[in-house]
């Protein structure tokens, strides 16, 4: 809308959305800025506990590598996760964040989470590569779930090359039909070349880290095409990353009749393995397009708009207009959130965001952010 005016109230509840002229704001105080109003961003995949490792992982090793040096480099002291963990908060927020999809492994941002500006979702990782890990990693993250706000957290398998068959299995089972799933998915090609050939990088990973790969059998076709089946067809799944999905697999997904957001990770998946997702692929799905940040781990920054302006570099022919959905009502609707945010509508209290430097509304560098709300 051009010359839009939003009347909120101290809260920033949205309570009416007008053009110029109407009638209804001719006599109002009216704050004017030179720009373009759009709500807060959702960033749709995080890891916020992660945040103390900015700077100590190798860029381009692929996703193996990388891996090793997470678990081999996370520890450190708590006061120090801790202290970054409500920087990265603070960070997302003047970023014009206004929920977060976090993924978790410890009770650590809860805290932080519970007196954040920003809304988030936590899910708690589950990792099993054996029947007997099931129950216990099971139990664990249940009790680590118990942390965080009771309305918004769920379990979730952590990834394919993590994660049993019987794993998958078992989620039939162990949640309800309400639990959002989040799986990072095809982030590595060779995790393709685990479940379709059992080879690759991944049987290095798992040696070097003391592992058992006995789940895994070579299957002739890619990981989604194996594991998704097996997940109960109900639960609302948003699939990560997506590096290193073909057409083939995007197609079996809609065969499936499968409800499925698709998060991009543009600046992690540069960081990690050089390359992005065929986002092209994935365009008939426009409406199930979310954006996340991933962690400082794999990031410089934890901010939506350098993630936009990435995508758009890289393929032109996509808009601004056609984008900025993927950063906002999208990631809102894949967290359960989009009755609270996600867009500029009466009753919702989304935040609100002026983005400066914006051309014929072409998200170029120049572009900058300024949270209004
Ligand atoms: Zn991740």
């Amino acid at each position: 809308m051009r010359k839009g005016v939003v009347a909120m109230d101290e809260y920033g509840a949205i309570k009416g959305v007008y053009e110029e002229t109407d009638p209804a704001v001719s006599d109002v105080k009216i704050e004017f800025y030179d720009g373009v109003l759009i709500p807060g961003f959702v960033n749709t995949h995080c890891h916020i506990e992660l945040s103390h490792m900015l700077g100590k992982t190798k860029k381009g090793t692929g996703l193996p590598r990388f891996l090793a040096d997470v678990m081999k480099k996370r520890d450190t002291k708590e006061k120090d996760i801790l202290a970054k963990i409500q920087a990265a908060d603070e960070m997302m927020f003047k970023n014009g964040i206004q929920a977060v999809g976090d993924h978790v492994n410890t009770e650590l941002s809860a805290k932080t989470k519970a007196g954040s500006p920003i809304k988030y979702h936590t899910f708690v990782e589950v990792m099993a590569m054996t029947k007997e890990d099931i129950q216990p990693r099971v139990d664990k993250a249940r009790d680590i779930e118990f942390y965080f706000d009771a309305n918004h957290t769920s379990i979730t398998p952590h990834a394919p090359y993590s994660c049993s068959k019987e794993l998958f299995k078992a989620f039939r089972k162990l949640v309800n039909e309400d639990n959002i799933l989040s799986v990072h998915n095809q982030e590595s090609d060779e995790e393709n070349k685990l479940y379709r050939y059992r080879q690759g990088e991944f049987l290095d990973f798992y040696k070097e880290m003391g592992l058992h790969a006995d789940a895994f059998k070579a299957q002739a076709r890619n990981s989604i095409q194996s594991y998704l089946t097996h997940l109960s067809k109900n639960n609302p799944l948003i699939l990560v990353h997506n590096t290193y999905m073909s057409l083939k697999d995007v197609d079996f997904i809609e065969r499936l009749g499968r409800d499925v957001y698709f998060c991009m990770c543009p600046k992690s998946n540069l960081f990690i393995e050089g390359k992005l997702p065929k986002i092209l692929n994935f365009i008939p799905n426009q409406n199930r397009m979310v954006i996340g940040t991933d962690s400082l781990a794999s990031n410089d920054t934890l901010d939506i708009l350098e993630e936009l302006k990435v995508i758009s570099s890289h393929y032109n022919q996509l808009d601004f207009l056609q984008i900025l959905p993927w950063a906002t009502i999208n990631g809102a609707e894949a967290l359960g959130l989009a009755d609270e945010l996600g867009s500029i509508e009466v009753g919702k209290t989304p935040g609100l965001v002026l983005l400066e430097g914006m051309n014929n509304l072409r998200l170029t560098e120049r572009v900058t952010l300024k949270r209004i709300v």
